[in-house]
């Protein structure tokens, strides 16, 4: 890719970033001349749900508190029919990727904007990304209705976010950005955004692990969390992001683990033929060169996020058929592949071991 021959395509997105930066969703609805809104809150995030319909105000027309991973078909159409009964003209989600995947299904269908709190690292929240499940499989596309006009980054919010979650969904993020660097799209400028992001989350990450409440760190953590979600929603979702879609869509297991463990061996497979791309992360995670897929596994292992496929409830016996479901899925990727080297770099996932680039 030459530095001087590329184009980008800059978004309608707003980011507010800070402490405190909540309070000013009232302003925020006003300034999309919003008169009705519907909120999606995430079950988990129910402490917050009071003081949020309160800085909506008279203006809210519904609270939906039933979100789920992946976006299921029944329930993005129960919520649908609901917003239509509402009449609402703008959806404010909090809490993490499932709320903002909730409200998107939302956007799609009613061709209203979205207003994002996002509460956990996955960054969906700067992507016009959609999935919608159904039938064992997430099928997505890309629409700018649904990236959020305006996202909130309230650090204030995530302090009491479990660690379980905090972890994997920071190596959501950290995928994004990792990925981006050779995903159909990339360019100059979201590959600065993504080593950004890396060099962010990187730092943070561990920080954050062992000390929850450090809101300065889970600050800096929102940041390149949010960094990675352009960088994925400025490219395109790869080789790694579609075998984790597939272990999500067809085995269920939780988007953001499967992420954490499956990340390193997808990029121990790709590195032989990315030295050039290596050498951008050595430098921003601050490894060898040759070592950036183990460094990223170190990275797992020491924020405590799982690192096995086993670990997270899949079967030795389901490694072919993701294999070949992943096959189906992956459109384009640096290094040539099968089903039977998906297979392979699976089996090291699903044992869980550190990975080591092969040639
Ligand atoms: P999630 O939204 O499912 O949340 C994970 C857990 O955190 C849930 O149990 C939830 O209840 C809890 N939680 C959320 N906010 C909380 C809070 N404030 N306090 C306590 N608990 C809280 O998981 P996620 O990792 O944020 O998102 C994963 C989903 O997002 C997947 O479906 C994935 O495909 C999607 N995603 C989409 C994109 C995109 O661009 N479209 C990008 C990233 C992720």
């Amino acid at each position: 890719m030459s530095a001087t021959s590329f184009t980008y395509v800059q978004r309608n997105r707003k980011m507010v970033f800070g402490i405190g930066v909540r309070n000013t969703l009232g302003a925020e609805v006003s300034e999309l001349n919003a008169q009705k809104v519907f909120l999606i809150l995430d079950g988990g995030a129910l402490a917050l749900q009071k003081s949020i319909e309160d800085l909506i105000g008279s203006k809210l027309v519904s609270t939906w508190t039933d979100v789920k991973q992946h976006v299921p078909v029944e329930l993005a159409a129960a919520a649908r029919n609901a917003v239509t009964d509402s009449s609402a003209d703008l959806v404010v989600c909090v809490g993490g990727g499932s709320s903002t995947g909730l409200a998107k299904a939302i956007a799609l269908s009613h061709r209203i904007p979205i207003i994002a709190i996002p509460t956990t690292y996955a960054g969906s929240e700067q992507t016009t990304i959609y999935g919608l499940t159904g039938d064992r499989h997430k099928q997505t596309g890309s629409d700018a209705i649904v990236l959020p006009r305006v996202s909130l980054y309230d650090a204030e919010l995530t302090v009491d976010l479990p660690l379980s979650v905090t972890g994997a969904s920071a190596f959501n993020a950290l995928a994004h950005s990792v990925e981006s660097l050779y995903a159909t799209g990339c360019n100059p400028i979201t590959t600065a955004i993504a080593l950004e992001g890396v060099r962010a989350i990187n730092l943070s990450l561990p920080l954050v692990m062992s000390s929850p409440k450090n809101i300065e760190a889970r600050a800096q953590l929102l940041y390149g969390a949010a960094m990675s979600g352009i960088s994925l929603g400025d490219t395109s979702a790869g080789f790694h992001h579609k075998i984790c879609h597939v272990l999500g869509g067809a085995f269920g297991l939780v988007h953001a683990d499967a992420h954490s463990v499956v990340l390193p061996h997808a990029i121990a497979f790709n590195a032989p033929v990315l030295p050039f791309e290596m050498a951008q992360l050595a430098h921003a995670l601050d490894c060898r060169q040759d070592d950036v897929a183990g460094s990223l596994w170190d990275l797992a292992k020491r924020s405590g996020v799982p690192s096995s496929l086993a670990q997270l409830g899949l079967h030795r016996e389901n490694l072919a058929e993701a294999a070949t479901r992943a096959v189906a899925e992956i459109r384009t990727n640096p290094r040539n592949f099968d089903a039977a080297s998906i297979e392979l770099l699976l089996q090291g996932a699903f044992d869980g071991v550190r990975p080591v680039a092969t040639n």
